[in-house]
């Protein structure tokens, strides 16, 4: 009986506590908080939203909402990234068409890679060439890749590598992808003088790479 009581009591404890968290991210996100024999106190996100906080059991619950607090920032970051990420993911249906400059378009009886390897050639090649010449930057090759990593690449032999999924970019993301890379061939680092040369094309290069963020997710995924 007097077990009963306590667990009760707990558990009205471990509810209150949890009302508390949430009241902390103004009750937009829910945190299920989880104690157990974890070393450190960790927070994961996953990609549907859903926000879990491991704590370990012998951490006040002082130290808890400071982390909590000292994180809001960065979880309400992540949040929204993945909003955007399910936002751009439900407009798009893999399986019936092909996008080319992010329009849909069937596939008809073409197979899909060569259904993207065309578009490559018919749209992304002239685009990287015009661009070149209108900036003034120059490479010596163009290849086809497929990276899990990186949209493009262009080595110290100015060969560029373009990753085939550009394609399916809006286009505007893809013209920064093309200029960012011919850039590389003034200066290889990422430094202050490169992105004034990026901007220098593209005034607005920053919010087109936040914006290119949210297309991050196709770089890891199957769509073929
Ligand atoms: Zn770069």
């Amino acid at each position: 009986m007097q077990c009963i009581i306590v667990k009760k009591i707990y558990n009205f404890f471990v509810k209150f506590l949890n009302f508390m968290y949430n009241i902390l991210m103004d009750n937009k996100h829910h945190i299920d908080i989880i104690r157990g024999k974890y070393k450190n106190i960790r927070l994961k996100i996953s990609n549907n939203g859903e926000i879990s906080l491991y704590a370990p059991k012998s951490l006040s619950n002082e130290k808890i909402i400071d982390f909590i607090k000292a994180k809001r920032k960065w979880i309400e970051k992540h949040i929204e990234k993945i909003d955007n990420m399910n936002k751009v993911k439900s407009t798009y249906d893999f399986e019936n068409y092909g996008y080319i400059f992010n329009n849909a378009m069937p596939f008809g009886n073409i197979k899909k890679d060569t259904f993207y390897r065309n578009a490559f050639l018919n749209y992304i090649k002239p685009m990287v060439h015009e661009l070149s010449i209108r900036c003034n930057l120059y490479y010596t090759s163009l290849s086809i890749v497929n990276s899990k990593r990186v949209w493009g690449s262009l080595d110290s032999n100015k060969r560029m590598k373009l990753n085939w999924k550009i394609v399916i970019l809006p286009k505007e993301l893809i013209v920064y992808i093309i200029i960012h890379e011919l850039c590389h061939s003034q200066e290889f680092n990422h430094s202050k003088y490169f992105w004034s040369l990026v901007g220098q094309y593209i005034p607005n290069y920053k919010e087109i790479k936040e914006e290119l963020k949210k297309f991050s997710f196709l770089l890891t995924s199957k769509i073929l």
